[in-house]
């Protein structure tokens, strides 16, 4: 629907949104396409490289927007500024705003970052979903159950995800009316 570098490129507010965040790299464009079946969303191997919100048309229910990484903009403080002032604009003011899914690394449960998103959000009174990504990365049985914990610490019950091989997806569809619906 729109890329956009600065507020005032947002579209007019239509459908609820829901909004993707996490680390730069993380795998935010793998999942948008892995949920809707095809490539919507670039992916790539440069971290950091996307600063802008990207909207999405998904289905007549919901819009999707993926909102720019953030890590490793944190080189330069203008950058982390910049994308802040993006972020928060989106986040507070959007009416339509209506559910984040929060994406951490599953090799790395919680950083700094997230956590400080996660403590935002619930702050805010934000209803969010958060995703353990690439899963496939954790190979045995007890590495997965000790991340798994790990992220369960936050009294969160994380939907673990994987792009390569497809885990997840229909977890994540069915969690979203869900999490819309509860009071
Ligand atoms: P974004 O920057 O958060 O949008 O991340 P991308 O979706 O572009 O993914 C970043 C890199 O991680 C790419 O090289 C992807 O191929 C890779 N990647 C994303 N999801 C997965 C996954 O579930 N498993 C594995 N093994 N790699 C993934």
């Amino acid at each position: 629907m729109a890329s956009a570098g600065s507020p005032d490129q947002f579209p007019a507010e239509g459908l609820p949104e829901i909004a993707f965040l996490g680390r730069s790299n993380v795998g935010k464009s793998s999942l948008i396409n892995a949920l809707v079946g095809r490539k919507l969303a670039f992916t790539s191997n440069t971290p950091g490289r996307t600063q802008t919100l990207n909207f999405f048309r998904v289905n007549g229910l919901y819009n999707f927007v993926d909102l720019p990484g953030y890590g490793y903009a944190e080189v330069s403080k203008d950058r982390l500024q910049e994308w802040k002032q993006l972020i928060e604009r989106y986040l507070l003011r959007r009416r339509t705003f209506v559910l984040a899914i929060l994406l951490l690394d599953a090799r790395r449960g919680w950083m700094e970052r997230d956590l400080e998103l996660k403590r935002w959000l619930e702050l805010q009174d934000r209803r969010f979903l958060v995703i353990a990504a690439k899963m496939d990365k954790l190979k045995t049985q007890s590495e997965q159950r000790r991340v798994l914990d790990s992220i369960r610490k936050e009294g969160v019950e994380p939907v673990l995800f994987s792009a390569m091989t497809g885990r997840g997806v229909r977890e994540i569809w069915q969690a979203i009316p869900k999490i819309l619906e509860s009071p």
